[in-house]
């Protein structure tokens, strides 16, 4: 640890002095062998004979009046990602609810990296297959788009619609939008998709994926089962009913 740190007001550690401490601090940290450890530090007062501020020691492990230290608080968010807060909260021997603010506090950073990547990722990938799908958030009320790399497994983005003139708005207010390249884009048969992605990507060919195509091949084939059915044999309508499935 060096002697001096500069000053929050001037930003320099010219006129810098230590001026006592106060109570020492107590920061949770990373458990050894499962049992809780906690670091007791010295909160080292300072102050700035230039701008005759005082302010504390800052420690490169620990926010500022946190009480748990920077490699809890990440290692208890990862395992709150990968579970719930509950069950981070039981391996890390902590409240429930500290590990869910710490989780809440770490999202905005979290979110903002993965969306970084997994743009780059999407850019920097020579053949895309981007996913274009709409679902309801409310059964027949809010629709959204989601916009997907099919191969990577990424979703890349959520719009809250699915109308062409808000789709034409999304791709021009996000310009890395435009920036992708892909090599075919899968989506159902809404002609709003359609018209927008061939807009957005002329050169990808446009897939009509297959659940959407299998639904609308049954739909046809359930209606010819009914307009033939009554015509054949009994052991041949249950033939047909087998082979058909349904
Ligand atoms: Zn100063």
């Amino acid at each position: 640890m060096g002697d001096k740190q500069c000053c929050p007001c001037c930003g320099s550690d010219q006129d810098v002095i230590r001026k006592g401490r106060n109570d020492m601090r107590t920061v949770r940290h990373l458990s050894v062998f499962e049992k809780k450890s906690y670091l007791h530090v010295p909160s080292i007062r300072m102050h700035c004979k230039r701008c005759e501020v005082g302010f504390v020691w800052a420690y490169e492990f620990v926010g500022s009046k946190q009480r748990y230290s920077k490699c809890f608080r990440s290692h208890a968010v990862e395992q709150a990602l990968g579970s719930t807060a509950a069950h981070s909260a039981r391996m890390e021997q902590a409240p429930t609810s500290t590990i869910q603010r710490i989780h809440n506090e770490a999202v905005p950073a979290e979110c903002e990296w993965i969306y970084e990547q997994v743009w780059e990722e999407a850019k920097e990938t020579s053949d895309l297959v981007l996913g274009v799908d709409d679902f309801a958030i409310k059964k027949g009320h809010t629709y959204n788009t989601g916009i997907h790399n099919l191969k990577g497994e990424t979703m890349l983005d959520l719009l809250p619609c699915r109308k062409l003139e808000e789709l034409r708005t999304y791709a021009h207010v996000h310009p890395d939008f435009l920036l992708l390249n892909p090599k075919a884009v899968v989506m159902d048969l809404a002609q709003a998709y359609h018209t927008w992605i061939s807009e957005c990507f002329p050169n990808a060919s446009r897939i009509a994926d297959r659940f959407h195509v299998h639904g609308y091949v049954i739909k046809c084939v359930q209606a010819v089962r009914k307009t033939v059915q009554n015509t054949l044999s009994p052991r041949a309508k249950a033939k047909l009913k087998v082979a058909i499935g349904c």
